[in-house]
């Protein structure tokens, strides 16, 4: 145990922290909505005396802290919520019917805005700047190219992000080299045939009939089209047709999604899929059209960088796992295929999966974790002037 000097400061900034986690919890905001979530963290920052980039966001925002010379680090948390009912009886439990921070992005927020503060209070010995990224709409999958496009990036030399994971216990942090989350793709189906009276089949083209062909057929892309030891998950979520029991309906639709970690696979497989559902749909003497909805790509850690958040991880006291990859998404990839960095997962379970009504985190977890990416920032500023500081100075 440290001096009490600052074990009070820390337990004051704990209390702060699970407070901004609480008043973000109360009130979720949906992706590119955070309008209230963005106004708070203006307030919250610009209290600490911590400078906002002028930036065309339309929510989120970015802060920058450190001295003018030297490289840029960027840590990044996520600040939206999702259009769920909670169920967790919490006393701080969303206040806002059919919406709710079901992914933790508050235990984010909370965690990266007291990396800020933590930051801020050393800034003039940080050995260059760190850009701190509060993104929108995750969950669509399309936040991150708004904070592409919006330049708040430029000149990044390294980026670091975070998800909170139900199933690691409080004190413990999981991530790997290479793919971490998969790329995530959507796509529509429509296959159109001829109605017809349902005793009288022969009278119409069968749309429901094809349409069953072609979702049975999809997973020999899984199973007979891509490798072994190449991982694809192909699932048709939704079938729409028909609306009686004695006509068969002219039209059905299909939705589902794709999910890879080979980007090069990705790219193979509407083509793929398009060769299957027209070439069923023919030999039925029906049509049928795949739409294709791409999302973000795989997120590919880097191998240097993921080595070091764990050597940070290390240090500070956490147990440090190599995690499996995931086949969820996470647009934080997008982010990685410009800037070289890491994406982590902090223990903050056990839990109720995400996207659960009754998903929580442990806000125990949230200093911890704040503290880490204050480390993480300035020890990554720290490597990168060592690594190519007179080189940075030039270009
Ligand atoms: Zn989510
Ligand atoms: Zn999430």
């Amino acid at each position: 145990m440290s001096t009490k000097q600052p074990d009070e400061n820390e337990q004051a900034l704990r209390r702060q922290l699970i407070d901004v986690r609480r008043n973000l919890h109360r009130e979720p905001e949906l992706s590119y909505e955070e309008f209230k979530t963005t106004e708070k963290l203006r307030k919250w920052l610009t209290d600490a005396n911590i400078q906002l980039l002028d930036l065309p966001l339309k929510t989120g925002l970015i802060a920058e802290i450190g001295r003018k010379e030297g490289p840029i680090v960027a840590i990044r948390c996520d600040i939206d919520a999702l259009p769920i009912e909670e169920q967790t009886g919490l006393p701080f439990a969303s206040e806002i019917s059919g919406k709710m921070h079901a992914c933790g992005h508050d235990f984010h927020t909370a965690t990266i805005l007291g990396a800020a503060y933590l930051l801020k209070a050393r800034e003039e010995e940080l050995q260059g700047r760190v850009r701190v990224l509060f993104q929108p709409a995750e969950e669509t999958g399309h936040g991150a190219e708004s904070v592409i496009a919006s330049g708040g990036l430029d000149e990044v030399a390294a980026i670091f992000g975070l998800h909170n994971s139900p199933d690691l216990p409080v004190g413990t942090f999981g991530t790997r080299t290479g793919a971490l989350t998969a790329g995530v793709d959507r796509f529509e189906i429509t296959v159109k045939g001829v109605g017809a009276h349902a005793a009288y089949p022969e009278n119409g083209v069968d749309a429901i009939v094809t349409a069953a062909q072609i979702i049975t057929s999809l997973q020999t892309i899984v199973s007979r089209q891509s490798g072994a030891r190449e991982p694809v998950v192909l699932s048709v979520t939704r079938i729409n047709g028909g609306f009686t029991w004695n006509v068969l309906p002219e039209i059905v639709e299909l939705e589902g999604t794709v999910r890879t970690y080979n980007e090069e696979l990705r790219r193979m497989i509407p083509d793929q899929m398009t060769r299957i559902i027209e070439g069923i749909a023919a030999a039925a003497g029906a049509e049928a059209r795949l739409h294709w909805f791409p999302g973000p790509p795989a997120t590919i850690n880097d191998g240097y960088w993921a080595d070091f958040t764990k050597e940070i991880a290390n240090q500070v006291g956490y147990e440090v796992f190599d995690i499996a990859p995931q086949m969820g998404g996470e647009d934080f990839s997008l982010y990685l295929q410009n800037i070289p960095g890491a994406f982590v997962n902090i223990g903050a379970g056990p839990a109720y999966a995400l996207h659960h009504p009754r998903f929580d985190v442990d806000e125990a977890a949230i200093l911890p974790a704040a503290k880490y990416f204050a480390l993480l920032a300035d020890q990554a500023l720290v490597r990168l002037k060592g690594k190519c500081g007179p080189k940075s100075e030039t270009k």
